[in-house]
């Protein structure tokens, strides 16, 4: 690795004003927690992005990308290398073509509800009370029931994305090369920089009130009195037609967890699959809750709990 200290001289001549050392992370998680990353960098732009992505190849720096930080659980180390952070109006941009709805990826998801209602398009208003961006939400395949019990995924919606890969190269990708999965996709290393939205059109006020309606169902059925990541594991496969839902946060809670507290954390007394920073949660605090209840629903239902939840890093101690 090259001389830290010309690297972060490189990166600050390239980026003025939008990079920061040592960044806590907690100011850039719903969890509002996790250690600093060692370099933060805001590229606005693709030409910056490009920059960042090459300072950080020739030195060779291990690259993370966050966007919304609504799904992330940061080590109490924290993150080495480079955090790139897809920010500004270069990145935030959105437009009608028709029906499809361009968007840039860091948009966050509750404007890209707005606008695409205010543009006469209905189709995204199921992203109502999801936090997050629309790079983020893509790399996730972000998702939800509606009130009415239908399931819906960001990658229902997707007509095609425009990637960057880590040495700055760009293309076009359409859903089957995504490969969208429950909560999760294919991309490997490629950066989401902008989503073209196959939406149909739809009368302003009727789309506001459904979005109205998807948000009070958020509000009831999720926990929102402290910060969290939503849910933390996955549910498992869907249950036979008749049978009742047996989700991740159904079993934690017959595991007779709810209002489990840990340092900090708690499991959530409305959500059993929410874990809520109570103000001084550490990441130790978080992953202690998850062996809890990895443990128990494995004891009583033979379950294995897969996070939902993405770890930063993906490798280090304490999951
Ligand atoms: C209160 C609450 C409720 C929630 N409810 C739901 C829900 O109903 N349904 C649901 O699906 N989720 C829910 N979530 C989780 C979260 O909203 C989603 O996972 C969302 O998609 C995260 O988007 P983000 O931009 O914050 O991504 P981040 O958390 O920043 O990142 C998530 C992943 O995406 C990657 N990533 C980020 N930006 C890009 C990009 N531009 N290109 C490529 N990869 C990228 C990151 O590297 C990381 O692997 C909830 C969270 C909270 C706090």
């Amino acid at each position: 690795m090259r001389d830290l200290s010309i690297v972060k001289k490189e990166l600050l001549a390239a980026l003025p004003g939008r990079v920061r050392f040592d960044e806590p992370m907690r100011l850039h998680t719903s969890f509002h927690l996790g250690g600093p990353a060692e370099i933060w960098a805001e590229p606005n732009g693709e030409q910056q992005l490009q920059k960042v992505l090459s300072i950080a190849s020739t030195a060779a720096l291990p690259i993370t990308l966050i966007g919304g930080g609504a799904n992330l659980l940061v080590r109490d180390e924290g993150i080495p290398g480079m955090v790139v952070h897809l920010a500004g109006s270069s990145f935030q941009y959105s437009r009608r073509e028709g029906s499809i709805f361009i968007a840039g990826a860091a948009l966050p998801l509750e404007w890209l509800v707005r606008r695409t209602q205010e543009a006469g398009l209905s189709g995204a208003e199921f992203l109502a009370g999801v936090p997050g961006q629309v790079g983020g939400g893509i790399r996730m395949n972000a998702g939800t029931h509606d009130d009415e019990g239908k399931f819906h995924h960001f990658g229902d919606i997707v007509q095609s994305i425009r990637v960057m890969d880590y040495s700055g190269n760009g293309r076009s990708l359409n859903p089957d090369q995504i490969g969208f999965r429950y909560r999760g996709t294919e991309l490997k290393n490629q950066i989401v920089l902008e989503a073209h939205l196959d939406l149909s059109p739809g009368d302003p006020a009727i789309v506001a009130d459904r979005v109205k309606r998807l948000w009070e169902f958020k509000k009831k059925t999720q926990d929102w009195s402290s910060p969290s990541v939503g849910c933390i594991f996955k549910n498992p496969k869907p249950h036979a037609p008749g049978e009742p839902a047996k989700g991740a946060g159904w079993m934690i809670d017959q595991a007779g967890l709810k209002g489990t507290r840990i340092g900090g954390a708690m499991i959530s007394n409305k959500h059993a699959n929410f874990i809520m920073n109570l103000g001084d949660a550490k990441a130790a605090d978080v992953f202690a809750l998850i062996a809890m209840a990895r443990e128990k629903v494995k004891k009583q239902f033979g379950a294995d709990l897969e996070l939902e939840v993405q770890v930063l890093p993906s490798e280090g101690r304490g999951e």
